[in-house]
């Protein structure tokens, strides 16, 4: 049809033509097979024999110097730290902060290596979340034991203190996020800093003794930078002497307190004091949020 419409030919010339495409197409499809027996033809060659001598002899070269890399990488490792020009237990003294540092790192580390099934981080990545929590925790009473048994306090307000140094020693070791951490990161710090000796007196020894274990809910939904701007408030209770704290807008509702969901009995709460209807400004409030011994919420 296409040729009758192209050419308009005559009956006779439309055969010759038709004959002419039909040796057309063959002699394309016959090109198009030597090409591909070609290409079988030069892959195979290729994979047994390398073109040239000189590639060949570049592909041997290369083989065998492949195979004198050693296939253990501590090897390498150990040739290069035999090629040292220093001590490096003298750099290691020096980062821990001295000999007897480095020996207590050590103590410290190999207790923890020696308790494999609790120290395990193996499988942290496919721990559902209340798994990894319920390890954590147990994580977290076995590191108690051991702060017991190293003498290792933590309410220490002394930063260069040697208790909080062997404290960060076994955190270290154990490598691993505990549920636990924002006590002694921000709760306990904050207790130091802002409540009174008085207060402080029955708060931190608790608090060692992770009877009460904190969180700090500072953080709103609406305010993060802008402290000045949180709109949870505090107000004193002229006839009970108490503090009700409220959050009262969808912005003021704490956000980000990392440990209170499951696992802290009290939170450090950042609210604004109002006195008599009048506002003094952002302070810090203690508030118990389960029970101690039970752990149920109020
Ligand atoms: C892993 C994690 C754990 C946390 N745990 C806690 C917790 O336990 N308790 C708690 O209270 N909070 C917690 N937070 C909240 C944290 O303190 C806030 O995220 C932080 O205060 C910043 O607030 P935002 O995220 O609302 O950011 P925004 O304040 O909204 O800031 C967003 C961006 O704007 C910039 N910006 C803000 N203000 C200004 C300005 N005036 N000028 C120029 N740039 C500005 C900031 O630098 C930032 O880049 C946690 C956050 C994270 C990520």
């Amino acid at each position: 049809m296409y040729l009758r419409g192209v050419f308009r030919a005559s009956g006779r010339t439309e055969t010759r033509i038709k004959k002419l495409a039909v040796i057309c197409y063959s002699i394309i499809q016959i090109g198009n097979l030597l090409h591909t027996l070609r290409y079988h033809f030069f892959c195979s060659t290729m994979a047994m024999n390398p073109p040239t001598h000189t590639h060949r002899a570049a592909t041997l070269t290369y083989l065998q110097n492949l195979s004198k890399i050693p296939l253990n990488p501590n090897l390498t490792l150990t040739k290069e730290r035999s090629n040292l020009s220093f001590d490096p237990l003298l750099i290691t003294h020096l980062l821990d902060g001295g000999p007897a540092q480095t020996h207590r790192r050590r103590q410290i580390e190999h207790l923890v290596q020696g308790d494999p099934v609790i120290f395990s981080n193996q499988t942290n990545n496919h721990l559902s979340r209340l798994s990894r929590h319920k390890r954590a925790l147990a994580k977290h009473a076995r590191m108690i034991s051991l702060m017991t048994s190293l003498n290792i306090k933590i309410t220490d307000p002394d930063e260069t203190n040697k208790h909080l140094e062997e404290f960060s020693m076994l955190l270290n070791g154990i490598a691993d996020d505990l549920p636990t951490s924002l006590h002694w990161v921000m709760f306990i710090p904050n207790i130091h800093s802002l409540f009174s000796d008085s207060q402080k007196a029955w708060i931190l020894p608790m608090c060692e003794r992770f009877e009460m274990i904190g969180c700090y809910a500072q953080t709103e939904l609406g305010h993060g930078s802008n402290v000045r701007g949180l709109e949870t408030t505090a107000t004193y209770n002229n006839f009970s002497d108490t503090f009700t704290l409220h959050s009262p807008t969808l912005t003021s509702l704490k956000f980000w307190p990392g440990s209170l969901g499951l696992t802290s009995n009290h939170a450090v709460v950042i609210a604004q004091l109002i006195i008599d209807g009048k506002s003094y400004g952002n302070h810090n409030f203690l508030v118990q949020l389960r029970e101690v011994s039970e752990r149920s919420e109020l």
